[in-house]
């Protein structure tokens, strides 16, 4: 079997974030955020949608054709138990265009396992 370098960078996906897309709860938001951007990379719409939170899911995720390029995760910061936020930077590339998406995204633990909430996006012009 071929191994495969985990999306997040961190090392093997099989001891990485492939855990999480297996059904491992992700032990914190940080961990949960790289396992989602890893998602977003393999198109595991499944796991997207099985870690967003049920008030703020879409119903259905149409997964465009970005070529992911890499994740930079700028700040995590824990509020409280149950509440964590985790700033990044993650470049893509659609149409022959490079983009960068830099995100603030709140997270919630709930019923025990974290789910992504939503997202802000703070001044993207530096
Ligand atoms: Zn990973």
């Amino acid at each position: 079997m071929v191994k495969l370098v985990c999306p997040c960078g961190t090392g093997g996906y099989d001891r990485c974030c492939g855990l999480y897309h297996a059904g491992v709860p992700a032990p914190d938001a940080q961990t949960l955020m790289r396992s989602r951007y890893s998602a977003y990379v393999l198109k595991r719409t499944d796991y997207l949608l099985s870690t967003w939170h049920p008030d703020t899911r879409p119903d259905t995720l149409d997964l465009t054709d970005e070529r992911w390029l890499g994740l930079e995760v700028r700040k995590y910061t824990i509020s409280c138990a149950n509440h964590a936020s985790v700033e990044f930077i993650a470049r893509y590339k659609t149409d022959g265009r490079a983009h960068r998406l830099h995100e603030i995204s709140q997270f919630v633990f709930e019923k025990g396992q974290w789910l992504y909430l939503d997202g802000s996006f703070p001044n993207t012009s530096e």
